[in-house]
């Protein structure tokens, strides 16, 4: 099926302006299949990733189902998140620029509740809010359920996640049996069929495949790299492309942690975004992202998912991503709208099979990239630097700063010599480490080190042994440790260089299986 213009669907004349307002030119593949149906009245069950446009989807047909003359609660939007349903409002309100005799609010906690009870008050026909919220409000009866004529599950499969699966059902449970009920979901686990089998009616299914999902305009690139070249691979994609926003993912909050203390330790405006932060530090954090404070986010999948901020220019999968869908919800940030964007992921070692996954389930070509080198880089600076002064000479007004060069050249300093000394303070990077990078990447062999190990297969020794142990009695990341060659009276290992040291002593006199170890550097190195 191909797009359909958004005149092409049985929308009110005011929702098409409002939308064409906002820069669409057709209807996304989710909302050409699912806009008409929900006018027509029916349940459905819709399927697609992030950044497919699932609130346009639902959100023009409801409004347009709203009956204007009828101040009373008709439609509830349930999202997972405060950031969400935030969100959410936001676009219901540009969809409402031309009609604005509908009311949306969103309700959530963590806001004092009178205040929406104040809101509520007023008349309002569409809520949009968390489960736990509008169970607040119906217990308190400042929400009636009994006028509701449509109902949106929105992110259907992370609210159960959360755990909203209770609240979820006794505010079905509320709503009229003849409403619309309406399920969107990216992932359709067994709970959630279940949750359709008792409270949809005839729903028709809506599913966009993975084909049709597959983000356009974004540069999918991904480099080879080592554990801890990360950080500094990172500073150089930022640097070279100087993007305006970028959104870099780990696996886990600690990740996160060190590597915003280490953007940060680098001069970058960066911080992070997960799980462990309170509500009220995400949203400043968020609102820090979106009104450009801090350029760079770091975020795990979790605290990332459904947060919907435009102009994200570049993404860096830091972690490659558990799960391969992740994989696409991670890249959905960047080249939204048609913009352009850039997705880079990191591989190290084995992670190249797991790449493997993700091109083959999201059917992408990640290519094979080239980390900029400092030349590269210095010239890029260069480049941008040399764009700035010649935006500021067309702008004018430098007269002041005109005659103090003048000055300056009554000295006898040359035009040219102010001009290159300038340069020289404006480019001149003092944080740069000078090391060379892809000989680094390339050649990193000999910063391996090899250690020899007094035991071997005759004691039933294996890999995941000696990682555990190195890993937990020394503080280093099990990751970082290289080749295990196994024999049956002793065993070879490469380590990092840099932790060769904290090995020998923190295994010092340190048992593996019950059976005391010694370990020291190889006599002979490998070949
Ligand atoms: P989802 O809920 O599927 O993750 P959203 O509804 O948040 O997706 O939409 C993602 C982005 O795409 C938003 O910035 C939205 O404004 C934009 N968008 C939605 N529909 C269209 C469209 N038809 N044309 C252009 N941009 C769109
Ligand atoms: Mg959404």
């Amino acid at each position: 099926m191909t797009n359909l213009k958004f005149e092409e669907l049985k929308l009110s004349n005011e929702l098409v302006r409002a939308v064409k307002d906002m820069g669409f030119e057709e209807a996304t593949p989710i909302q050409s299949k699912a806009i008409n149906v929900i006018l027509a009245g029916k349940d459905i069950v819709g399927q697609s990733q992030t950044g497919t446009g699932k609130t346009a989807a639902f959100g023009l047909p409801c409004i347009d189902s709203i009956d204007t003359e009828n101040k009373k609660l008709q439609a509830v939007i349930l999202s997972p998140t405060r950031e969400l349903a935030i969100q959410i409002c936001e676009e219901f309100r540009k969809f409402l620029k031309y009609k604005d005799d509908i009311k949306v609010l969103p309700i959530y906690g963590g806001q004092p509740i009178d205040r929406q009870i104040f809101a509520l008050k007023k008349g309002v026909q569409i809520v949009v809010g968390t489960p736990g919220r509008i169970m607040d409000h119906i217990n308190r009866r400042t929400l009636k359920m009994e006028t509701v004529k449509m109902v949106v599950l929105d992110e259907a499969d992370e609210m159960l996640d959360m755990g909203f699966r209770e609240d979820i059902e006794t505010i079905l449970d509320k709503i009229p049996e003849d409403r619309q009920t309406i399920l969107f979901s990216a992932t359709m686990p067994k709970e959630i069929m279940e949750l359709t089998e008792k409270y949809l009616t005839n729903p028709e299914t809506i599913k966009i495949n993975r084909k049709e999902l597959t983000v356009p305009n974004i540069e999918q690139i991904y480099f080879e790299i080592k554990e801890r070249t990360k950080v500094e691979a990172s500073s150089r994609l930022i640097d070279m492309y100087n993007p305006d926003l970028t959104v870099i993912f780990c696996n886990t909050k600690k990740r996160v942690d060190e590597l915003v203390e280490h953007l940060q330790g680098r001069g970058y405006f960066a911080e992070g975004l997960h799980g462990d932060l309170k509500q009220i530090q995400r949203d400043i954090v968020m609102k820090k992202f979106r009104n450009r404070t801090i350029e760079i986010l770091v975020a795990t999948d979790v605290a990332a998912r459904g947060i919907d901020v435009d102009d994200v220019d570049m993404v860096i999968n830091y972690d490659l991503p558990q799960d391969e869908e992740y994989y696409v919800h991670r890249i959905g940030r960047t080249g939204r709208a048609g913009r352009s964007g850039r997705a880079f992921s990191f591989v190290v070692g084995r992670d190249i099979y797991k790449l493997r996954d993700i091109m083959k389930y999201t059917k992408a070509k990640i290519k094979l990239g080239k980390l900029p080198s400092l030349t590269d880089i210095e010239e890029a600076k260069t480049n941008n630097f040399i764009e700035k002064v010649k935006s500021v000479i067309e702008e004018g007004r430098i007269s002041k700063y005109i005659s103090i060069a003048e000055n300056m050249i009554n000295e006898d300093i040359s035009a040219i010599e102010i001009a290159g000394a300038l340069l020289k303070m404006n480019l001149y990077d003092k944080t740069a480490e000078d090391i060379d990078f892809e000989d680094d990447i390339e050649n990193n062999s000999d910063t391996l080190v090899r250690l020899f190990l007094n035991i071997g297969s005759k004691k039933r020794i294996r890999p995941k042994d000696i990682v555990g142990a190195i890993a937990g009695e020394c503080g280093i990341p099990g990751k970082s440790i290289g080749d295990i060659d196994i024999y049956e009276d002793y065993t070879f290992l490469d380590v990092p260089k840099k932790y060769v040291k904290d090995i020998l002593k923190g295994m010092k006199g340190k048992k593996i299986k019950k059976v005391s170890v010694k370990i020291e550097r190889a006599k002979s190195k490998k070949l």
